[in-house]
């Protein structure tokens, strides 16, 4: 992958099968827990009875855990559990418009923001396809991995922007955390680490 090259090529490294469990801190360093993912087959998620298989001493982490991320902060050891945003899902469907030879639209479609999302918007894809979405579906929990949005507002309360949370909100150097990075997270995510970089790199 393109991507990927450049970046190993920045001397980046990629770790697969692997995952942070946790994190402590020693004095104000923050220190990470990983462990590969075969040996978290039967682990819940919660209990704190883990052994790392490593633990990292990182300049700077990037809690970019999507929606697991106000989850992993919990289990930085040292880290106010007050900065910990609360969590909220919505699940987000697409539907293809099918069984019509000529589609009914030529343009894409914006209607205005429901509650929780965008509006169900109509795109039309490059061989012509017509698509609606996507909806938005309260659920209590990560019941699935794809499709759901992390969320930092609930239903009927006011959206809430991405959070990005450094060392002047929770006091930890080194320590960046990302909360509530829903669309356009993907679009944005250029400038997100460029902010970073910038903020707490520089
Ligand atoms: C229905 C829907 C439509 C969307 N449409 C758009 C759009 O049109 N435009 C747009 O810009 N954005 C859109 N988004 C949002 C976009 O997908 C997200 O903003 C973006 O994926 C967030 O990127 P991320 O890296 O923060 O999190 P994620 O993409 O969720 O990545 C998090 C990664 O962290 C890994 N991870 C989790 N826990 C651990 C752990 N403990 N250890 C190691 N790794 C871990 C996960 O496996 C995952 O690979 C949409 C999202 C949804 C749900």
């Amino acid at each position: 992958m393109l991507v990927q090259g450049e970046a190993e090529s920045h001397r980046t490294t990629f770790t697969y099968n692997s995952a942070v469990i946790g994190g402590h801190l020693e004095g104000n360093q923050i220190c990470v827990h990983v462990s590969e993912t075969n040996s978290l087959k039967e682990w819940n998620g919660t209990s704190t009875a883990l052994n790392p298989d490593l633990v990292l001493v990182p300049n700077l982490v990037v809690n970019s855990a999507g929606l697991s991320a106000p989850a992993l902060a919990k289990r930085f050891t040292g880290l106010a559990s007050e900065v910990i945003p609360s969590a909220y899902y919505a699940r987000g469907c697409y539907f293809t418009l099918s069984n019509t030879k000529t589609t009914p639209f030529q343009h894409l479609i914006y209607p205005i923001p429901e509650d929780g999302g965008l509006g169900v918007h109509v795109t039309l894809d490059l061989n012509g396809q017509v698509k609606f979405g996507p909806d938005v579906e309260w659920i209590d929990s990560i019941d699935d991995i794809s499709r759901i949005r992390p969320k930092l507002s609930g239903p009927g309360q006011p959206p809430v922007d991405f959070v990005i949370q450094g060392e002047n909100i929770h006091g930890i150097p080194g320590l960046v955390n990302l909360f509530g990075i829903e669309s356009p997270g993907l679009t944005s995510s250029l400038a997100i680490a460029e902010y970073i970089v910038t903020r707490f790199l520089g």
